[in-house]
Order: structure tokens, then sequence, then C-alpha cells
């Protein structure tokens, strides 16, 4: 899933009003800021293979160490434990961990069965990415959804706080449009380095959230 992501972060802020939304941003996202670095080095893999689902033309093939349940479990107790120990609340805590394992169940629910139980376990998905109609339908209602929560739990303090995340939504939408109508990227390095990108969305969120503030 890509701006599911995204969503989930948004739906946060709505829990843990406290919680930055460049921390949830980068929760949310995380599995995904992590899978990079992973193939870079070498210790996970893909390959570009168009029509591998209807939506996206990726093999995610080998990913146990980002992608994997038990792997997806592990790095949500390390990011809560890692925002408790900023002497924030445990029940803040909680919802970003919460916010980590969301990326998962949001996978499970949209790939082909490539996502391990554990490293070296069986694979699952559910396979919504088989229909791009139904993923954009139900991801882009899901997002939706999720920035009116956002809308709801905030209000800008100044016009950037309105701009800044204005032009984010735009920018988030723009990119899903555009992945959906361009040709297979040309190599996997190229994908990879797009995902590091992804850590951009992380910095955004984090300007937005110094911008706006909870409602009462
Ligand atoms: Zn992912």
């Amino acid at each position: 899933m890509f701006i599911g992501h995204p969503a989930a972060a948004f739906a946060g802020k709505r829990l843990a009003p406290r919680v930055g939304l460049g921390t949830l941003f980068a929760a949310a996202i995380g599995l995904d800021l992590l899978w990079p670095f992973f193939t870079l080095a070498g210790i996970e893999h893909f390959r570009i293979d168009p029509g591998n689902t209807a939506f996206t033309p990726i093999d995610f093939y080998d990913y146990p160490w980002t992608h994997s349940m038990a792997m997806a479990l592990v790095w949500s107790v390390i990011a809560a434990i890692m925002y408790r120990l900023f002497r924030k609340p445990w029940r803040d805590a909680i919802v970003v961990g919460a916010a980590v394992f969301s990326h998962w169940i949001l996978d499970f629910v949209t790939h082909g069965p490539d996502l391990p139980l554990w490293p070296g376990g069986p694979k699952v998905g559910l396979g919504m990415w088989d229909s791009k109609p139904l993923t954009i339908i139900v991801e882009g209602l899901l997002f939706a959804i999720c920035l009116v929560l956002y809308l709801r739990s905030t209000t800008a303090r100044d016009r950037i706080g309105k701009i800044a995340l204005w032009a984010l939504v735009i920018f988030l939408g723009l990119i899903y449009l555009a992945n959906l109508v361009s040709p297979p990227p040309p190599n996997w390095q190229a994908v990879a380095w797009t995902a590091i990108a992804q850590w951009l969305f992380v910095a955004w969120a984090w300007w937005i959230d110094k911008h706006r503030q909870a409602r009462e």
C-alpha cells in the first residue's frame, strides 16, 4: 500500500494528539523507510516484474527482515520503547508501536502472498492489488477518511499549517496517480532510491505539525 500508510499516520493523530505528525509518519511508513536500506545492502531483494499484480510491477520475493509479521512486531516494540525513552507516556508509545504494525496489516490486505509470517515462514497476503479499481477505491477512501479525522483533531496555527498540509496531500495524490500511469521502473535500484525519498514525507509531516495544534 502507498497512501494508506500516511493515512494511518493521520488517523494516529486522533488517537494520540500529543504525538508529532512526523513521528506518526515515520512509524506508519516505517517498514518501507527501512526496506530500501536492506535492499541496497543486499540483505533483501525484489525484482521488476511487470504484471506481478495489476497494481504494481514489483515482485517482493525476499524481504523477511522488514516485512515479515514477526519482524514487524519486533520493529513495533522497538519503536514504542524508543519513543518511551524520550520520557513520553506509555499510551502514546503504544500508539507509535501500533502505527508501525499498521503498516504490516495494510500491506497484508494489498500485497499478493509475499509477506512471510516470520523469516523463512509461510507467505501471506490478501492480494487486493490484483484489482486496480478496488485498490484505488479502498485506498482512496481510507486516505480521505483518515484525513478528515486529522482535520477534525487539529487546526492550523498559521498559513503554513494550512498550505503545507494541503500541498502534501496534493503531492501524495499526484505521486499515486503517476504510479498508476507510468511505465515500470528501469531497474530495482531506481525503486530503492525512490523509496528512500519517502523520508522526505517524514520531514514534511514534522514541519506541518509545527504549524498546527490539537483542537480543544
Ligand atoms: Zn510495505
